[in-house]
């Protein structure tokens, strides 16, 4: 089966020392780019996340909603699914961790 390209690659980036999750502020040794406002629609800033982080806000959310009221961290971090998302990430090591795909993703 094949996918559509992305529009939010989550290719990551590996690093020699441990860099922290703007998000979920763990330190791992891999972290993607995100874009607080897309490519698409013109934004420039960017915030570097763990994959788990990554993966979950899009997974939680569509582009749509990430560009419309979750566009600063500080949205993010006041979102009560991703409120829920930290508490639980922030007992986890930096390992490999599954994140459910979401069926009423908003
Ligand atoms: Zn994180
Ligand atoms: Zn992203």
């Amino acid at each position: 089966m094949k996918r559509r390209a992305q529009q939010t690659p989550l290719l990551p980036r590996e690093h020699d020392q441990p860099t922290r999750c703007t998000l979920c502020e763990r330190e791992v040794m891999q972290t993607t780019r995100h874009h607080l406002i897309p490519r698409s629609e013109g934004g420039l800033e960017v915030v570097d996340l763990c994959v788990p982080c990554h993966k979950t806000l899009h997974s939680f959310f569509s582009n749509r909603t990430l560009l419309d009221e979750l566009h600063t961290v500080d949205a993010l971090r006041q979102e009560p699914e991703i409120v829920r998302y930290l508490s639980w990430i922030r007992k986890q090591p930096d390992r490999v961790i599954r994140v459910a795909r979401r069926k009423d993703k908003r």
